[in-house]
């Protein structure tokens, strides 16, 4: 069996569909992406107070992008970034993958892995990325 993993295992599960790491702030309920080492940015309780939660990593396009020039070699371009309006809430940027023609604002995705690499001990590390979907997308019962 092949050995996978994360490119940013703190920040993504490799849940099937896979899942954001978040944090939720125990004195005044806030949910946040990426989790904060400092503390909540709200109400300003210590960082002891937030708790990891998996947020799903479904959401709404806020904004779209085609980057055709940057400074890192990967990953190649063209590729389009979006601006994601997570369902639990969090805003994040991400690449798409997949059939972009019909990226726009307002568009439902739904995060995927996709290959990155394989490091030098032969794990295969994926990256997550957003896939356009139709419709409401399936929320994993939650
Ligand atoms: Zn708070």
């Amino acid at each position: 069996m092949a050995t996978v993993r994360a490119r940013y295992p703190q920040l993504v599960q490799l849940d099937d569909p896979p899942s954001i790491v978040g944090h939720r702030c125990l004195r005044c309920r806030r949910t946040a992406f990426p989790p904060d080492p400092y503390g909540c940015e709200q109400c300003g309780a210590d960082a002891e107070q937030l708790e990891p939660i998996p947020l799903s990593a479904s959401g709404t396009i806020g904004a779209v992008v085609t980057v055709h020039r940057h400074h890192n070699p990967r990953p190649e371009t063209p590729f389009t970034v979006a601006t994601i309006v997570l369902d639990d809430g969090p805003v994040l940027k991400g690449r798409l993958d997949g059939d972009i023609s019909e990226a726009r604002v307002g568009a439902r995705v739904v995060g995927v892995l996709v290959p990155w690499e394989t490091d030098e001990e032969g794990t295969e590390v994926v990256d997550l990325a957003f896939r356009l979907v139709e419709g409401p997308a399936d929320r994993g019962g939650r």
